[in-house]
Formats: C-alpha cells, structure tokens, sequence
C-alpha cells in the first residue's frame, strides 16, 4: 500500500536516497526541487506524500523543505504558508486525516499537469523526446540510442507505462527482464519502487 517499511530517513539522507532509489516521477519532482528552490502545489503534495512513505517523519519533512526552498523564501512566510501544510499531510492539523501516498494510477489519472508543473507520471506526461533525455540523464544505465530505450519508448507508445517503468527498474536495479520488483511483479506505486530498491541494497 507504499505506507513504506524501509527503515526511517532523515532530511540529511533524502539527497543520496533520492539518487539510488527514487523512480522517476519522484527523481524529476526533487530534481526540479533542488534546481527551482520551488515546487507548485501538485508537486509538492506528490512527493511530500511520497517522502512520508518511505520514512521521512514529520520534524524532518519541516527541515527538508525548509532547506529546498533556502534563501528564496522567509522564514516567515514558510512558517505561515507552508509548514502548517506539511503538518496537515503528516495528519498534524485540520481533519488530521493520515493521507496515504499516491499511487501509479492516482498520478497517472487525477490533476493533469500543465506545462508549468512538474508533477505526474514521466512515462505518460513528458514528450518522448524529453522522457529520453531525463531518463538518460538521470540513470547512466539508459543510454539514449539504445536498444533497451527503445524498448521502454515502445512500451510509452502503446500507453503501457507501467511496462516501462518496471522496465527501468530492472535495468537500473541489474535484475532480470521479467523480474520486475520480484516475483514478476510490475511497478504499481512509486514507494513500492524504492522500499523494493533499498531492499535489494541490503
Ligand atoms: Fe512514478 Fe508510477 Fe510513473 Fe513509475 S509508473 S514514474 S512509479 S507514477
């Protein structure tokens, strides 16, 4: 249910998990994050969520965020605007409702992204030439002219995104065409994703 069963993380360890376990969804939303000091609403709630999943508690959410969005905001306003919403995802405030991490077809399905946002499903969200480049770039794995990237491009085609994404998994992950997060399980929920990948670490 990616309510998460790796061990906890802390805000100082968010930067190193984030490159050896996050899929891609996640990797393009912190990525951005680290470079626009900035994520809107959508975003921030994907990956927030995301982050509790995975074992970020609540006192380490603060300063993680606070961190990412450095100089550009005042402690003031992230302390107005801002803090109180990281508390209400962590069921701190209001209806103080334990909210779940999204999963794949949550993503895929509810809030399109518009041009300006950053979050949603890379597979189903980005143009094919800029899905090449970011998965190029982000894991040194997948080549652009590949084989293996076709093979991913072509699953994107027939909306199969899944089949892609499961497909990076394994390519990143050295695990077995089929394989997918063992037992030929196929990539469902982003923190299933990385619970899988820290277990595989161990
Ligand atoms: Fe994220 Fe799921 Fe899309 Fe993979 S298929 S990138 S885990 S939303």
């Amino acid at each position: 249910d990616g309510s998460g069963n790796g061990s906890a993380v802390t805000a100082e360890m968010v930067d190193d998990v984030a490159r050896k376990h996050f899929p891609p969804c996640m990797r393009n939303l912190y990525e951005r994050l680290k470079r626009d000091h900035h994520l809107k609403h959508f975003g921030r709630l994907q990956l927030g969520l995301f982050l509790k999943g995975i074992g970020l508690p609540l006192d380490e959410a603060i300063v993680f965020w606070r961190r990412m969005y450095g100089s550009t905001m005042s402690d003031d306003k992230f302390n107005k605007e801002y803090k109180y919403n990281i508390r209400h995802s962590y069921g701190q405030e209001g209806k103080r409702a334990n909210y779940p991490p999204k999963s794949c077809q949550q993503i895929l399905t509810q809030n399109q992204p518009g041009t300006q946002d950053s979050h949603g499903c890379p597979f189903r969200h980005f143009s094919p030439d800029n899905l090449i480049t970011f998965l190029s770039n982000s894991y040194p794995q997948l080549e652009r002219s590949s084989p293996e990237m076709k093979e991913i491009m072509d699953s994107v085609k027939s909306t199969h995104y899944h089949v892609a994404c499961t497909r990076v998994f394994e390519l990143t992950h050295g695990v077995k065409k089929g394989e997918g997060l063992g037992e030929g399980e196929s990539v469902g929920h982003p923190n299933k994703w990385t619970d899988r990948s820290r277990e595989l670490e161990r």
